[in-house]
């Protein structure tokens, strides 16, 4: 780094700010250098479905097609790269949002389970599609917790996704309790998991275990630090373990909760 401090001294007090004038230094280039990194992705990342577009949109403009049915597949294909490029826009619009601070949350006391139910109802018929159960289990009495029942929608449908997305065989299971730390919340798969090398990264923007793996897909590579960053903000916390061709799970904990359960009488 060309904006390294040395200082000369046998003094401690001023070797330790030569340090920290260093730790400085070295944080903002990272945080330049991610920059970079950022802006060089998100252009690829928009131009790569826009070449699609375009080049099936000439190709029908053309007549290029053999049949019908070719002339389908180019629609479809479209159709679905539009699709991504909409999601991409309105995730990256989110994460710009979070990263300036202005995202507003509307933190309540919340019963994660009916978000939960709410979620896996969105969910369900794209796991069918894919010939997928959703099992799910909740503690009864399971207490409110402080946070964004909207976000908490999101997030949810977001893991829902990924492991509808990546699992081919078996089943999804998701089950809330409580332990002394908070409510925990697990969504599990049977699917294709994460080298262990790659799971420090998987919260990454862009990070895709394999490149290829997410246009197979269909994801944005986005998804990931976007539910990083809601639980983050509504005080939760996410970890994920997982073994390939085994699965994967992500755990979530959320320590603000309600002091007494209100749900529970009626269940
Ligand atoms: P994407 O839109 O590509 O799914 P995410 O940020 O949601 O992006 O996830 C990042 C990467 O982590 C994915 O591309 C995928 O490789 C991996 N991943 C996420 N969830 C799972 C899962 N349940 N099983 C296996 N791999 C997963």
């Amino acid at each position: 780094l060309d904006t390294r401090v040395t200082v000369r001294s046998t003094s401690d007090e001023i070797g330790s700010l030569a340090q920290a004038i260093n730790d400085l230094a070295f944080d903002l280039q990272r945080v330049r250098d991610s920059r970079r990194e950022f802006f060089a992705n998100i252009s690829h990342e928009l131009r790569t479905p826009i070449t699609y577009v375009e080049g099936y949109a000439k190709a029908l403009k053309d007549k290029m097609y053999q049949s019908e049915q070719e002339k389908e597949q180019y629609l479809d294909i479209i159709y679905e790269e539009s699709v991504r490029l909409s999601n991409m826009i309105g995730d990256l619009f989110d994460l710009s949002k979070m990263d300036e601070g202005k995202i507003s949350l509307q933190m309540e006391w919340v019963d994660l389970s009916e978000v939960m139910e709410g979620a896996i109802h969105k969910s369900v018929f794209r796991a069918r599609k894919k010939g997928l159960d959703i099992e799910y289990s909740v503690q009864d009495r399971l207490p409110l917790a402080y946070c964004d029942g909207n976000r908490m929608t999101q997030v949810f449908i977001n893991l829902l996704d990924n492991a509808i997305r990546y699992t081919e065989k078996g089943r999804i299971s998701v089950t809330m309790w409580q332990e002394e730390d908070g409510i925990k919340i697990a969504v599990t798969d049977t699917g294709m998991g994460i080298p262990e090398a790659e799971l420090p990264y998987i919260f990454d923007r862009f990070y895709r275990v394999e490149k290829s793996r997410s246009r197979q897909y269909g994801g944005t590579g986005l998804g990931l630090a976007i539910v990083k960053n809601l639980v983050e903000l509504q005080g939760g916390t996410i970890f994920v373990t997982s073994k390939l061709e085994k699965g994967t799970r992500f755990e979530l904990t959320f320590p603000n909760v309600a002091e007494t359960e209100t749900r529970g009488e009626d269940r």
